[in-house]
């Protein structure tokens, strides 16, 4: 059998925290564990909010903790191209469409929806599925907007890829077995924008089949996701990597930890004076 790979796939568009030295250190043991490999990707498809001093603080913390890494690690920035080519075969395929509809269309309609008494649907994050816009413009007004080439997100027509993949769709959870899939939960989402040829979910899942990652060990939060990541994978013929999510590391008030948070950040802790061996210990590694 061939090596297990391992990646921690941060995006710089903040401090790490607690959380993050978590999946960190568990990707970079496990790697040593079972004798395989561990790789450092930088998520940094969005190159406003990812800045190269935030990114060189991400390199700092990580070699403080003792992790290492290796090299050359791929940034998503430098790979746009290759993100392109993938959406463009899903274009061929029929399955991208050009969506118009702003936030504040969408806030609109969800509203109008919800005050009839006819709650429109949210995603497993929270977020209103994308009503569509036949629902909001006229074709008048779709055809203005592509005439003009407003701007646009790139979306996924979910229906039509649901069927073409066909249901049921699993993936394997490490200690959770077969989990069938539930693509459908999160409406069309956006695979790229006008001025951004990728997403989150579009890169996450071509990224790991490029660099052959075996084992996909990353936070709770990101279970939901996996599900829109095994279609992607099943659309474009990828392999199928396992999945294990970990708990997520909480504050002392019972809440997700944050980027913007300060008392958490790795940067602020050893600022304190913290040792590598006490924030494991803190973790309970
Ligand atoms: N870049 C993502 C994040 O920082 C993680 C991606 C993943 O592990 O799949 O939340």
């Amino acid at each position: 059998m061939s090596l297990p790979v391992y990646r921690f796939a941060p995006s710089p568009n903040g401090h790490l925290h607690l959380g993050h030295a978590y999946s960190a250190i568990l990707n970079y043991e496990a790697a040593q564990k079972y004798s395989g490999r561990f790789l450092l990707r930088i998520e940094d498809i969005d190159t406003a909010r990812c800045t190269p001093k935030l990114q060189a603080n991400m390199l700092e913390d990580l070699q403080w903790l003792g992790i290492k890494w290796e090299t050359p690690v791929r940034r998503q920035s430098g790979h746009f191209e290759e993100y392109a080519k993938a959406l463009q075969k899903l274009d061929t395929m029929g399955l991208v469409y050009k969506a118009y509809l702003t936030r504040a269309q969408i806030k609109r309609f969800v509203a109008e929806q919800d005050k009839r008494g006819t709650p429109w649907a949210r995603d497993p994050d929270g977020a209103p599925l994308y009503p569509g816009d036949h629902n909001m413009l006229s074709q008048q007004e779709q055809a203005d907007l592509y005439k003009i080439e407003a701007p646009y997100a790139l979306r996924l027509n979910m229906a039509k890829a649901i069927e073409m993949v066909g249901i049921p769709l699993f993936w394997q959870e490490a200690h959770g077995g077969k989990i069938e899939a539930a693509p459908a939960a999160w409406g069309d989402v956006v695979l790229a924008r006008k001025d951004t040829p990728t997403s989150y979910h579009l890169s996450v899942v071509l990224d790991d089949a490029l660099q052959g990652v075996t084992h996909v060990l990353r936070g709770r939060d990101l279970y939901d996701a996996t599900s829109v990541h095994r279609l992607l994978q099943t659309l474009l013929n990828l392999p199928e990597p396992c999945y294990e999510h970990h708990d997520l590391i909480l504050g002392d008030d019972g809440r997700k930890l944050s980027k913007s948070a300060k008392d958490t950040s790795l940067r602020e802790l050893r600022a304190n004076g913290m040792t590598p061996s006490q924030i494991k210990k803190r973790l309970h590694l």
